[in-house]
């Protein structure tokens, strides 16, 4: 039988033809030197890709090299490989003699399967996609309906956190690490002291599953436990509650542990038991069969260019502050949080990454495509298809509106309504101008005066837009965020 290499996005057993195939299995140095990667995501993929190992025995082969290719080639064996999840890694199997790709299952769309859906479509709307996800894969339907009669419950999914500071929900299931752990620290740590690799973030206990097993412990015990809760708050941010009841799965999902099909339906088997509303596992099944599957086929039908669009004009690099995770020297309440939650753990939830780094990013111009890199290596389920759609694309805007209608820009307002942050902040979401002004509430305006010529067309800016003139104090505004520089705020 020949021989299947697996990547370390492709660690489920469901990623080989049968139970007993021979595995190859490559560790590249070479990746770890190349970037400054967050530690804990280092050690995250490298447990993962190790455990498997163990896991497989004698049917495996575990390799470490400088690259893929130099190991591939020194084996000079037939191999197959499933569907690389990068256009780089395709580009290199396909430049390796004796290596046959063989369809993934990583997702349930495959890119045949999206470019089926986008043949003569105008626009590629997410709400269309979904559905047509729904239909298909027959998750929430009767027949070719919703169930409940509705397809979006995203109005029941919108609360403002709880007053009480944590959500009333038992803990997410934590992991207890194992012997490989141990071994990848201490792996890690000489890389660093040798000066072979140089990581961000800081070491801490391993959050999030690695093995099969640990995944399926994972998504068992969100789906018994917390998906009842998932939907209300999904959308909020608690300081001291970073989890709140979302399912912590896609790390797992990411590294080829769960298969979404199998997420979701166990999600829907809870609500048809009577073990969660329906608000709650829509949401959940939108953000998994929807969007996490839309950003897939969108990396691939976009093509390489992608990465590259800038329709903002938005060229400041990342400060070094910013690289380093240096949540100390910020005083914005929300940013310093989530910055930390970043630094300490390499996860926070959606709406941090969109509503603070991603609002905070796109108010001060930084280079989208530097900060794709930022968030695919700052992040343990971060990688260059995840972060091409949601960075480029929803949150940045530099696809000029492919996948948003407007950019996701917010002042304190919106932080203020939907955390409790600012309570305890050095700064107040009402101000604009002075010493206590938001950061976010100013450099919400100063987006939108710094870019009122490239929104001019679009008319779900044009109330925000003219809003701008009736500021008396905006030439003060937009002197004080001038100056601020990239120091941070
Ligand atoms: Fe963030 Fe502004 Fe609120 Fe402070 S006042 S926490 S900077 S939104």
């Amino acid at each position: 039988m020949t021989r299947r290499w697996l990547f370390a996005d492709q660690l489920g057993p469901h990623f080989l033809a049968t139970p007993d195939q021979p595995v190859l299995l490559v560790e590249s140095t070479g990746v770890l030197a190349r970037r400054r990667y967050h530690r804990q995501k280092a050690h995250y993929v490298l447990a993962g890709l190790r455990s498997r190992a163990r896991e497989l025995g004698e049917q495996a082969v575990y390799r470490i090299a400088p690259t893929y290719g130099e190991m591939v080639r020194e084996r000079g064996e037939e191999l197959e490989v499933p569907t690389p999840t990068s256009r780089a890694a395709e580009a290199l199997v396909a430049r390796l003699p004796g290596v046959t790709v063989v369809p993934s299952p990583y997702t349930a769309t495959s890119r045949e399967d999206f470019l089926r859906w986008t043949a003569g479509r105008k626009r590629l709307l997410l709400e269309d996609f979904y559905r047509w996800q729904r239909v298909r894969h027959e998750i929430l339907v009767e027949g070719s309906e919703p169930v409940g009669g509705t397809w979006n419950l995203d109005h029941d999914n919108r609360e403002p956190p709880p007053r009480t500071g944590r959500l009333d929900v038992v803990e997410p299931w934590w992991p207890v690490e194992t012997d490989v752990d141990a071994e990848v620290r201490e792996h890690l740590d000489r890389l660093e002291r040798d000066g072979l690799a140089e990581f961000r973030g800081v070491d801490g206990p391993r959050r999030f599953a690695v093995t099969r097993e640990e995944a399926l412990a994972a998504l068992g015990w969100f789906i018994r436990h917390r998906l009842a809760a998932f939907g209300p708050h999904e959308d909020a941010m608690l300081k001291e509650d970073w989890a709140m009841a979302h399912s912590t799965l896609s790390p797992a999902l990411n590294l080829g542990l769960l298969q979404p099909i199998e997420v979701v339906t166990a999600a829907e088997a809870a609500y048809r038991r009577g073990d969660a509303p329906l608000n709650s596992v829509e949401g959940f099944v939108r953000q998994v069969l929807g969007w996490r599957e839309y950003v897939w086929g969108v990396y691939w039908w976009a093509g390489e260019s992608y990465r590259e669009r800038n329709a903002l004009a938005a060229r400041t690099p990342l400060p070094q502050w910013f690289w380093d995770l240096d949540a100390e020297h910020v005083e914005a309440a929300c940013l310093s949080d989530v910055l930390a939650g970043v630094r300490d753990r390499g996860w926070v939830h959606h709406i941090p990454r969109l509503m603070v780094l991603g609002n905070w990013a796109l108010q001060r111009g930084y280079d989208p495509a530097e900060l794709a890199d930022w968030f695919h290596w700052s992040f343990l389920d971060g990688y260059g298809w995840v972060m091409a759609a949601n960075v480029i694309g929803m949150s940045q805007h530099a696809d000029g509106g492919l996948m948003a209608t407007k950019p996701y820009a917010s002042g304190g307002a919106y932080i203020n309504r939907m955390s409790d942050y600012c309570a305890g902040c050095a700064y107040d979401p009402a101000v604009r101008v002075g010493d206590d002004a938001c950061p976010f509430t100013a450099g919400y305006w100063w987006f939108l005066d710094r870019n009122a010529a490239r929104l001019a067309g679009n008319h779900r800016m044009a109330r925000a837009l003219a809003g701008r003139h009736r500021l008396r104090d905006l030439p003060q505004l937009l002197e004080q965020e001038t100056h601020r520089g990239d120091a941070p705020p």
